[in-house]
This record gives C-alpha cells, sequence and structure tokens, in this order.
C-alpha cells in the first residue's frame, strides 16, 4: 500500500488540479457569454439589448474576477514549479497567457478602452456615412494611445504592435508572418497585372435574382453534404456570417444577396469550416486549453480550407452542380467549367476587402497590416493614413478610392484595436499548405474523393493532424507536426499560379 508523505499536502498535482477547476469555471462562463452574444444576432428582438449589455458584462466581470484572483497567481506559480508533462505544461503555459493579459491590465483601463470602443464604433459609422476621415481621426489616435497603454501593461519591456499582435495569434512571430507577407507581395502583384492585362473575361452564368427561401434550401443540403453534424450544429441567417460554439455545440450563420447565390454558397462553406474545427475538439478536453482552438490564423485556415481548397475546385462543381440546378432549375444549362470559372473570378478593380477574391484580398490585407503597424509605432501621423492608403491600394492593384469611405475607412476593425488583420492572410497560407500535405498523405486521391462527395476522409484528416490538438503546441509546432515543414508562402503560391495560370491562361 502507498504511503503518503506529509510534504504532499498542497503538491503539484493538487495544485494542478485546482487550477484546471478554476480555469474550466472561466471557460464556460465564457461559453455561456458565446450564446448570449449568437442569441442577440440571430433571435433576440432588438429590444432586449440594453438587458443583453448588463448580462454580457456581468458574466464579462465574473470571468475577469476568477482569472485575477490572488489564489489563481499562486496555482500557477506552483505548477510553474513543478514536474508536469508535456500536456500538462502547455495547459499551464495557456492559462498563464490568459492571467497575464487579465491581471496586468489596470480594471480602470479595461473600462476606459471597452467605452472608447463602443463610442469610436459609432463616429466611425458616421465619419464613414459621411466621407469624412478627419472626422474619425480623433477616435484612431485615441484607440491608439489606450492599446498601447494596454500592450505596456502586459509585456512593459516588448513592442507593443506585438503584444496587440499576440491577442489573435500567440504562438506565431510578427517576423515570419511577415516574411510571408514580402513573398506574397512579390508575387501577386505581378500576377494580378498579368490577369488584368490578359483580360480574358471568365463567364457569369450565375445571372438573374434568387429567391432567399431557396437560397437557404441550398445552403442546408450543401453542409449536409460536406457532412455538418446537426446533433451538434445549426444554420441560420444573420447580418454578418459568422460561427460560434463548442466541440459540443457549433453553430454557423450565413446570409444572402439576391442576385448573387454563390456569395451565400461560399459564405456558408466557410462558416462550416470553422464549425468543423471547433467539432473535432476533444470532447474530453471540453474546459481546458487543450479542448479549444488555438488560434485566429489557425481557425481561419479551416474555413479558407473548405471555402477554397474544397468549395471551389472543379471537382467539386462536378459534384455539386447537378444539386444547384435542382434548386434553381434556371440554371439548367450551365456548364460545370462555367460554374467553376465563375466561383474564381478575379475583380482587380474592386475596391473593398470583403469583396475581394481569392488573389487581391491579401494586398488588401497586407496594405491594412502595413498602416496600422506603421501608425502604432509612430512612423505615420493620422493625418497621412487616406493618401498611404490610395498610394499602396495604386501600388499592389493599380486602382484609387476616390472616397475614404471606400478607402480607409470602409472597415469597422480600426474602431477596436490593430494587428487583426494578418490573420486572415495567415489563414490561407496555412490552408494551402494542410492541403497539400493531407494530399501527400491520404492514400485516395483528394479530387476522386470530393467529385464523388465522400469528404469524411478530409474532415478526419483535419481532425487528427490539427483539431484534436487544441493547444497543445505552439503555433509554428502545430505547424510542423501537422504538415512537417514550418509555415510557408511556398504551397499557396504554387496552388495560385496553377489555378489562375490555367483560368486566364497565363
Ligand atoms: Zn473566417
Amino acid at each position: 500500500m502507498a504511503t503518503v508523505d506529509e510534504t504532499d499536502a498542497g503538491s503539484v498535482p493538487d495544485a494542478y488540479e485546482e487550477l484546471t477547476d478554476r480555469y474550466e469555471q472561466i471557460v464556460y462562463l465564457g461559453h455561456a457569454g458565446m450564446v448570449l452574444g449568437w442569441d442577440q444576432q440571430v433571435m433576440m428582438p432588438e429590444g432586449g439589448a440594453p438587458a443583453r449589455a448588463k448580462q454580457s458584462a456581468a458574466l464579462s466581470a465574473a470571468r475577469h474576477d476568477l482569472l485575477t484572483d490572488e489564489a489563481f497567481g499562486e496555482l500557477l506559480e506552483a505548477c510553474e514549479a513543478a514536474d508536469l508533462t508535456d500536456e500538462q505544461a502547455a495547459v499551464v503555459r495557456e492559462i498563464r497567457r490568459s492571467y497575464e493579459r487579465s491581471v496586468n491590465v489596470p480594471p480602470e483601463l479595461v473600462s476606459e478602452l471597452s467605452e472608447h470602443q463602443s463610442e469610436s464604433q459609432q463616429t466611425w459609422k458616421e465619419a464613414k456615412g459621411d466621407d469624412d476621415f478627419d472626422a474619425f481621426a480623433p477616435s484612431l489616435e485615441r484607440l491608439r494611445d489606450l492599446q498601447i497603454e494596454r500592450a505596456e501593461h502586459i509585456a512593459p519591456d516588448a513592442n507593443p504592435y506585438e503584444v496587440m499582435f499576440e491577442d489573435r495569434e500567440p504562438h506565431l512571430p510578427l517576423e515570419t508572418v511577415e516574411g510571408i507577407f514580402d513573398d506574397l507581395r512579390e508575387h501577386l502583384v505581378p500576377l494580378i497585372d498579368d490577369i488584368r492585362e490578359n483580360g480574358r473575361d471568365l463567364p457569369s452564368p450565375f445571372t438573374g435574382t434568387y429567391d432567399e427561401d431557396d437560397q437557404m434550401a441550398l445552403c442546408e443540403e450543401v453542409v449536409d453534404l460536406l457532412g455538418y453534424d446537426r446533433e451538434r450544429g445549426r444554420l441560420d441567417t444573420a447580418p454578418h456570417p459568422f460561427m460560434s460554439g463548442t466541440q459540443y455545440d457549433a453553430r454557423i450563420t450565413t446570409r444572402f444577396k439576391e442576385e448573387d447565390p454563390i456569395d451565400a454558397l461560399t459564405a456558408t462553406i466557410h462558416e462550416f469550416g470553422h464549425a468543423t474545427y471547433q467539432l473535432g475538439l476533444r470532447k474530453e478536453e471540453y474546459g481546458s486549453p487543450l479542448g479549444e482552438s488555438l488560434s485566429s490564423g489557425v481557425h481561419e485556415s479551416q474555413s479558407r480550407f473548405w471555402e477554397n481548397h474544397v468549395g471551389r475546385t472543379k471537382p467539386f462543381w462536378e459534384f455539386f452542380l447537378p444539386t444547384v440546378k435542382e434548386h434553381f432549375p434556371g440554371l439548367e444549362d450551365v456548364t460545370v467549367d462555367e460554374a467553376y470559372a465563375a466561383v474564381n473570378r478575379i475583380y482587380p478593380e474592386n475596391l473593398i476587402r470583403v469583396e475581394a477574391d481569392e488573389l487581391t484580398y491579401h494586398l488588401h490585407i497586407i496594405l491594412r497590416c502595413e498602416i496600422d503597424r506603421a501608425f502604432v509605432e509612430g512612423d505615420l501621423e493620422v493625418s497621412e493614413i487616406p493618401d498611404v492608403w490610395t498610394g499602396k491600394m495604386e501600388d499592389y492593384l493599380g486602382v484609387v478610392p476616390e472616397t475614404d469611405a471606400e478607402g480607409a475607412l470602409q472597415d469597422i476593425h480600426w474602431s477596436y484595436n490593430f494587428a487583426a488583420f494578418q490573420h486572415y492572410t495567415v489563414g490561407s497560407v496555412l490552408a494551402a499548405q494542410l492541403d497539400a500535405a493531407m494530399r501527400e498523405d491520404l492514400e485516395a486521391d483528394v479530387d476522386d474523393l470530393i467529385r464523388r462527395g465522400e469528404f469524411a476522409p478530409l474532415r478526419e484528416w483535419m481532425e487528427e493532424n490539427v483539431h484534436r490538438h487544441g493547444q497543445r503546441y505552439p503555433t509554428e509546432e502545430l505547424v510542423e507536426v501537422a504538415t512537417g515543414e514550418p509555415l510557408t508562402a511556398e504551397y499557396f503560391l504554387e496552388y495560385v499560379d496553377e489555378k489562375f495560370g490555367d483560368l486566364y491562361g497565363l
């Protein structure tokens, strides 16, 4: 029979257990807040807003209190001093990260920042409506000052912009991401130029108008065909498509454009991809960092894999076009080649990020990241932003917005934070790398699987190689574990060269 040494009282396993028990409660409160958020966007009548704001604030406050409790810090230290398994050490590392980001920021600054963000959102809306950048400029400067202050509390010796970047992308050095951006800029700018000069006009067979109920039925069908688990998910409509949930319940939303059924379809497939990540997390780790997704960029790799590497491929359209025709008999004469070309059309003249295609999109992102870094680091005055924006649009895409509403005021992001665009492009780059690794790994030909509508092997590969790890590995390591290589732009560039070279005859 084992004897228990007295010095074991309050020893490591106990501290670890107590730490993780407490952390679970924090996670559960966060998820309750997420359900309230989903309800607010999908179900709640407008009149509910004031009460909902109070409910959400109360949950946030409760989480904050639990996380910044003094005992919590002591438990973390006890765990860090102990011998832990690799998984346990990863759990402690992630809890430490959340803890530092809460405990080090004074509560007054937290409320000041959140008040400023709500006001700033209002100011932005009006300034955009009036096409008046100057009206928004003071809000932007104030946001920068508050965000720098917050970053300096979190990590006094670090570069504040990097601290901001780590909010979304904690384990991927900004330097790595910027290196990838250099490769993309160098490659995509001439590629888009070639497409523009080539002038080939791809078919656009999806003309006319499309009833919303019919579009919804098509979206319901596509997620069923892709293998959405309806016991743990649902599809609704909301003003902006999003995914919200856990491994037990990951819900998605979509919205419709009357004249473009492809828009809702691709947005739905995108959100389905986000849901696969949540649903692929280990159930037995619910409440632990091992049961949570890793970062915004990794999340985005999952949505973009399904949207682009499945939903925009020719094999997918061979499989899916008959279903589209069942819902929209008017499209009877559309061919697979036409549908495939239509969903992959490049619009170099487009000025708006959220309407951008798969290629120009990344230059919209890179431009924003360059501007907000220079602004946060004091290399750019607020008043210079509109001109710098225009200059970069000209350099990268060869088009120039005539108004700031279509330029530097187009996105809501700068009402809230900075360094919040990188992950979109990280997601596309990683999606292409994962796609290549999957094709290497799977015995069956991935195109054949897609053509036959057999998506389970694709979902399972992602689950096995990405989802089930939760936050076990830092992003750089996860990419190596899943693909055998560090994150690189190579696969994305190969993929776009092949696809668009073929479509545009380059
Ligand atoms: Zn997304």
